[in-house]
């Protein structure tokens, strides 16, 4: 399965494989560099400085320095730094197509959904942001006695972010908007698998005119790069996408060190739920596109489908069928539904829990096979007769496989629903509104989508219950994550 682009023309479009540190690009310190690859081939894009704990430091000595309070940053009125976020989202627009190749030829995912999904997304998140910088304000609070007391909203400080792969774009804008609103200078790492966009919105950032410092962008590993991160003592907050288990390693990090603020969003293991009086074209494609999504590699993926009983054979006929129309192929192609999983090391992970699927006794009714010889495709895998307990209904797959499970009545489903450690979303379908509003109400999420997936929107608060994350992204909640309250109080 080749992909319609040839090697030069990918070299043009990738302009940046540097490290943006103080305004500028650097190598690393070490000289090392990484291989970024395209997924669709497994062929290497190019190669990467590798950012370690010592270019870990020069950022966080140049976000320090920007964060001065007599910086040009800090000194900068609210608006003027509002002025600055819209004009990166004014140049993401401009750039808006080959940001689009170019998310696609790191991440996989098909072409024309980052060009209607996820950079749409980053800049309405940009602009979404933009809007609050001069927005943020205080109380003033009546005490007792004579005083004047009032609270100030100001930056965290010094911020390190760690994004993941799945969505490079969408989850920069969604750590970097609100933290630039509220006036933090910043650290990004890039996940490893794709640093590419990333360092492009570097040199948009640049272009827009964000005074020195402000924003520095690394590319490296977990272990080195973001565990530096984690850990340093001059960081102010770390805020982190990625899995649970790293999760824990980032909360570790920051307790053995300096206390730093920590926001997480992680994994899920979403319920997602089909009642019998449901519209049932309309919940077999929203079921399919709700695990299907970006080769499945979505946080909040519909990976658990529970279906009423009544319904149970036709549901699990039609989503079969609806998986085998599915077309797996070159990313570039507009014709595209689903493209390779992002790397070998998820594609043997997505086997991997094909095989326990099938050892465990669920019923694979379509997929599970590799698509092609080359790249990283997974056939759409649709697993019939789940069970709670087994691993691909407890598990985060991260990939194009579908578990269905059986329902009888409401009483069991809710603590059906709820039993596994991540709270991140779920869905309801039904023409009954009292009962979708009780299914929101008791489930432990923090999304519930109600006749719809994956509705996502700047101003709708993201985030996890339980094991899938602290805090929230995006909207004012977002906001507040990037604040610390200051009280004031004045004798009158
Ligand atoms: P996944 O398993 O989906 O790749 P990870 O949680 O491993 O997700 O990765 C998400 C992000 O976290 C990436 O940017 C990765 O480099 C980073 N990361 C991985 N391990 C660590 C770690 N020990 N400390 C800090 N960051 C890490």
């Amino acid at each position: 399965m080749a992909t319609a682009i040839s090697p030069n023309e990918s070299k043009t479009m990738i302009q940046q494989t540097r490290l943006l540190i103080g305004n500028r690009w650097v190598d690393s310190v070490s000289g090392k560099k990484f291989d970024t690859i395209n997924p669709a081939t497994g062929d290497v894009l190019a190669q990467v400085a590798e950012a370690d704990a010592a270019d870990v430091d020069l950022a966080v000595k140049a976000a320090r320095k920007a964060f001065h309070s007599k910086s040009p940053w800090r000194r900068m009125s609210a608006s003027e730094r509002g002025k600055l976020i819209g004009r990166l989202a004014d140049l993401m627009e401009r750039h808006a197509d080959d940001l689009a190749t170019l998310e696609s030829l790191d991440n996989g995912k098909p072409r024309h959904v980052a060009l209607t999904a996820d950079i749409p997304l980053s800049i309405a998140c940009y602009r979404y942001y933009a809007g609050w910088a001069d927005k943020i304000q205080g109380k003033t609070i009546p005490i007792e006695g004579d005083y004047f007391c009032y609270t100030r909203h100001e930056p965290v400080g010094v911020v390190g972010q760690i994004i993941p792969w799945n969505f490079p774009l969408l989850m920069q804008a969604w750590k970097m908007g609100p933290a630039l609103a509220a006036g933090n200078t910043i650290i990004l790492k890039a996940a490893e698998q794709t640093p590419l966009t990333a360092l492009r919105v570097g040199e948009l950032i640049l272009e827009a005119g964000f005074p020195e410092g402000v924003v520095n962008i690394l590319a490296g590993y977990g272990p080195t790069a973001g565990q530096a991160l984690a850990r340093h003592m001059d960081v102010d907050k770390i805020a982190f996408t990625g899995s649970t288990e790293v999760g824990h390693l980032i909360m570790q990090a920051s307790a053995e060190t300096n206390l730093k603020r920590v926001t997480l969003e992680l994994g899920g293991k979403s319920p997602n739920i089909v009642f019998a009086d449901a519209d049932m074209e309309q919940a077999v494609e929203g079921s399919h596109f709700a695990l299907f999504f970006n080769q499945g590699q979505c946080c909040c993926a519909g990976s658990r489908v529970y279906v009423e009983e009544k319904i149970y054979d036709e549901f699990v006929e039609r989503s079969v069928d609806r998986a085998k129309r599915r077309t797996v192929g070159d990313p570039l192609d507009d014709a595209t539904e689903q493209g390779p999983q992002v790397d070998d090391a998820q594609f043997d992970k997505v086997m991997s829990y094909v095989d326990a699927g099938k050892r465990e006794g669920a019923n694979l009714r379509c997929g599970g096979e590799r698509v092609g010889d080359r790249g990283y495709f997974v056939a759409p895998t649709v697993f019939a007769d789940v069970h709670d307990d087994m691993k691909i209904a407890q598990e985060e797959i991260f990939g194009p496989v579908m578990s269905i499970l059986k329902f009888k009545d409401d009483d069991e489903l809710i603590e059906r629903a709820n039993k596994t450690m991540y709270g991140l979303a779920a869905a309801v379908w039904t023409r009954d509104i009292s009962r979708a509003h009780q299914i929101a109400n008791n489930v432990r999420a923090g999304t519930v989508w109600v006749n719809c997936y994956d509705v996502f929107d700047a101003a709708a608060p993201f985030g996890g219950f339980k094991q899938s994350g602290i805090g929230r992204e995006k909207g004012e909640y977002g906001l507040q994550q990037y604040c610390e309250i200051k009280t004031v109080m004045v004798k009158l």
